[in-house]
């Protein structure tokens, strides 16, 4: 059974505040206009000059040979599976990572591999994890050959990896022979938060991609990076997936005005993340994960509410916010202020001060 999104409950207002995710951010009308005088051609034909404009930029900002654009993170993910593995093989990666848990099971159900999950707090694992998953390469067992890690990790309370840390399990990985992946989606808010630079931040790491549709702001798309021989792989694979888009440059315009407009500011939200949950710490029996970046997870179940019940309560008072692993999750974004930081805090002391 498949569930279909859920609806609004009965009698609720409409939304004031959006912390579901980032993902939910709506074009602004600057962004818009950017898109309505892109030049256009044929992605297929490899002469669309705006999504090669994008791509020449974000092999040059990642600092890799070549790239591709496409629909979706969730693509960028499946085509690095299918391009770095063969059916059969590992991947390893945290046991929380949205390749395992939240792609459809796509990368076994298409690339025919397996993943294991690796333990490691909030998200991260050392490379003493990853000695430890090596296997005796003999017929029984499957053959290892990708890494792959998440910055910033999502579920992990989008906890920034920090550099060294990314590049001692690379260096595990590689001894192995192994190829690593970096999920990026929120790689720029690491970047951002740690005052790193993206191609360091994936240096030690073969392929990476990063997400316009999160905080960056745009309606649609992600790009792959990697070595021009990988990125003519992927191609064949974006091609097989039906992932070429056309006169997507339309689309590829709004990712380059987010690259232009809505980096810096991702500082905004990490701010805000933090002034919400300063504010959640000072309710008593909230617990809450400090934010690296722009996600905060906590639990209100020790202030007389349950997760589930506070979500609720908050729908009621219009204001979004998702829950994940049985706690909610409040993410900041281009579309939440300062103010609206107070006034969810308002809301949310009044819910729990009613139970
Ligand atoms: C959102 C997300 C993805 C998938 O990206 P889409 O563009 O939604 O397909 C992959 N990994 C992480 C960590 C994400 O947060």
């Amino acid at each position: 059974m498949v569930h279909a999104p859920s609806r609004p409950p009965e009698g609720a207002p409409p939304v004031r505040i959006n912390l579901y995710s980032d993902t939910q951010t709506r074009p602004s009308q600057a962004m818009l206009a950017s898109m309505m005088s892109a030049p256009t051609g044929d992605d297929q034909s490899g002469d669309d000059p705006t999504i090669n404009a994008l791509c020449d930029r974000m092999a040059a900002l990642l600092g890799k040979e070549a790239a591709v654009f496409l629909p979706s993170g969730t693509m960028c993910n499946v085509i690095a599976t299918l391009v770095h593995t063969r059916p059969g093989d590992e991947i390893l990666a945290h046991r929380t990572a949205h390749i395992l848990t939240s792609e459809g099971g796509a990368h076994g159900a298409l690339g025919g591999v397996q993943i294991t999950g690796l333990e490691g707090p909030n998200g991260l694992f050392d490379a003493d994890a990853v000695r430890r998953a090596i296997r005796p390469r003999n017929r029984n067992a499957p053959p290892q050959t990708m890494l792959e890690v998440e910055q910033t990790a999502n579920t992990g309370g989008g906890t920034v990896w920090p550099k060294a840390q990314l590049d001692e399990v690379a260096a595990v990985a590689h001894e192995q022979g192994w190829v690593t992946h970096m999920d990026g989606a929120r790689l720029l808010n690491a970047c951002v938060a740690s005052g790193i630079s993206a191609s360091d931040m994936c240096a030690s790491y073969d392929t990476a991609w990063l997400d316009f549709t999160k905080g960056l702001g745009a309606p649609l798309g992600a790009v792959l990076v990697g070595t021009s021989d990988f990125i003519g792989h992927a191609w064949r694979w974006k091609q097989r997936l039906g992932g070429a888009m056309r006169q997507g440059g339309v689309c590829a315009a709004a990712c380059l005005y987010a690259l232009d407009h809505n980096v810096d500011r991702l500082a905004e939200d990490h701010a805000n993340a933090k002034a919400l949950a300063r504010g959640l710490k000072q309710i008593p029996g909230v617990e809450v994960t400090d934010p690296d970046t722009n996600l905060v997870y906590f639990d209100p179940t020790g202030a007389g509410l349950s997760s589930e019940r506070l979500q609720a309560e908050l729908r009621m008072r219009g204001i979004l916010i998702s829950l994940l692993g049985g706690r909610l999750r409040a993410c900041t974004h281009l579309d939440v202020g300062s103010a609206m930081i107070d006034d969810a805090l308002t809301a949310i002391r009044e819910a729990l001060a009613r139970a």
